[in-house]
């Protein structure tokens, strides 16, 4: 089947039907005396199609994804590593999927244990002295470390209502803070990509809460002055927050709790090898020093004398609850799975590869793309498109160009602070040879930008869907399939 016919929606035909419902000889029932006037006749604009015709209306349509379990995944900042197969294994043991979250605390001990022992393996992990594993993704730890943060403000009857947060920062981070309620202040980076200690120390007052930074930055630079930048904060009575959405490359080598950090939220999904992008739901566990664990949410899976596991609700300084029941369970046995599976020695070689292959990248694409930040480099780096610029060819016609050559393309202008960001994340998946068939094909591209821009401008060729018009794309973007009118 040709690629454009995948995509024809339009597949009804009047009286096709996929079921078939047995005759009975039960008196009918009256679903109108049911379900009065909500009790429909007929399904509207449902289309009518056989069974095979909608099994392969999916499978084509699936085949048009791309996932890590086909190739290389460079999406920076978005750590898409493999996730191992025995995560599913272990995680669709009946013990774990079959249990209700309404089963009394006697019934769920294993499933009790899975949480607590994750929380003390992520404690050792990054240093920090408790972990709330409830969040449900990135983005909502950081919610819940703030409130922490500003919880803790409150509790000394400070009123410190601002957060600093550097111009490399995620989105996310200023979304959460403001969220919060706190007032966010840009600090600026310095010319090597770190904080810019100058201007932290300008905007350092006693009404700041605290500095939430990135380490690695997402510039995939590991921030130098971290333990200076604590104790500036700390001095003025300021918390540390960071986002360690991206652990890859820290993994076994570097505790943030080590180095002056009191929050810090970290992803399942990324460091920790579970389903992302599409995959199924995420979790963004939260740990803190010892000064906020008292804030963390609530329920707390508490051990009680005799090995018994229960649920602490009864928590008066607790921030209160900020998910149903105890968090994302599935996510949290398929990380769990992947610790007990890679050792301690098998995480540090995680944070040795992936940080590796970024750095292979880096050399190897360094003679024919732009370097902004020239330095050794964590798990990702970022280029931009300065050299081939100058024949009009921008890093979203690099993209889109990689997509012909069959690779997911890396994350485009992010981080803000470089202009036609290209940042380029391996992870420690990747053999020489899958990373050695992305440079060759990077070179492949700048060949053609010097020699042929235009066949690069109008990339892709080989897609579903071919070049965007981006500014309709914006404006009136179809997300969804509407059945023609009548
Ligand atoms: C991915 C990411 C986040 C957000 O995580 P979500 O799970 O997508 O909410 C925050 N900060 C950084 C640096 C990230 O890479």
């Amino acid at each position: 089947m040709k690629l454009q016919e995948k995509l024809i929606f339009e597949k009804s035909r009047p009286g096709r039907t996929g079921y078939e419902v047995p005759t009975t000889t039960a008196k009918p029932i009256d679903p109108a005396a049911y379900f009065g006037k909500f009790y429909r006749k007929d399904i509207p604009e449902f289309p009518e199609l056989s069974e095979p015709e909608v099994i392969r209306h999916f499978v084509n349509l699936s085949k048009l994804n791309y996932s890590i379990d086909e190739g290389l995944y460079p999406l920076g900042s978005c750590t898409m590593k493999y996730n191992p197969k025995i995560n599913e294994k272990v995680a669709a043991m009946e013990g774990f999927c079959a249990a209700h979250p309404y089963w009394p605390e006697r019934q769920v001990q294993g499933c009790m244990r899975i949480i607590k022992e994750l929380e003390e393996m992520l404690c050792e992990i990054t240093g920090m002295s408790a972990f709330s594993l409830q969040p449900a993704a990135g983005a909502h730890g950081e919610l819940t470390g703030m409130l922490m943060v500003k919880a803790y403000h409150d509790s000394r009857g400070e009123n410190r209502d601002i957060v600093l947060i550097p111009d490399s920062a995620h989105g996310t981070n200023p979304s959460s803070a403001h969220i919060c309620g706190l007032h966010v202040v840009q600090i600026a980076s310095n010319e090597r990509g770190g904080l810019n200690i100058e201007d932290l120390g300008k905007n350092l007052s006693p009404k700041v809460a605290a500095l939430m930074i990135t380490n690695p930055s997402t510039l995939g630079l590991f921030e130098e002055e971290i333990g200076t930048i604590a104790k500036m904060l700390h001095d003025v009575g300021a918390q540390l927050y960071m986002d360690g959405a991206n652990m890859n490359a820290l993994l076994g080598k570097v505790r943030p709790g080590d180095f002056g950090v009191d929050v810090l939220h970290i992803n399942l999904h990324k460091t920790f090898s579970t389903p992302h992008g599409g995959g199924g739901p995420g979790a963004g566990p939260v740990g803190v020093a010892g000064h906020l664990e008292k804030f963390r949410p609530v329920p707390i899976v508490e051990e009680a004398p005799g090995g018994t596991l229960r649920f602490n609700v009864n928590r008066l300084d607790s921030i209160g609850k900020v998910k149903g029941f105890f968090g994302n369970f599935g996510i949290i046995v398929r990380a769990y799975t992947y610790i007990l599976n890679m050792g301690p020695e098998g995480l540090k070689a995680i944070a040795e590869t992936a940080v590796l292959n970024a750095n292979y990248l880096r050399v190897k694409l360094k003679p024919r793309f732009n370097l902004p930040y020239d330095r050794i480099c964590m798990h990702e780096v970022v280029f931009d498109d300065k050299r081939q610029a100058p024949k009009g060819v921008s890093t979203l016609n690099i993209a889109k160009r990689l997509m012909d050559y069959g690779f997911h393309p890396p994350t485009i202008y992010f981080p803000l602070i470089v202009g036609g960001a290209l940042m380029i994340e391996p992870t420690e998946s990747e053999p020489l040879e899958e990373l050695d068939r992305f440079i060759a094909t990077m070179n492949t591209i700048a060949d053609e930008a010097e020699t042929n821009p235009d066949l690069v401008k109008n990339a892709p060729y080989t897609t579903p869907v071919l070049k965007l018009d981006e500014a309709r794309a914006a404006r009136t973007p179809v997300l969804r399939w509407k059945p023609a009118a009548k």
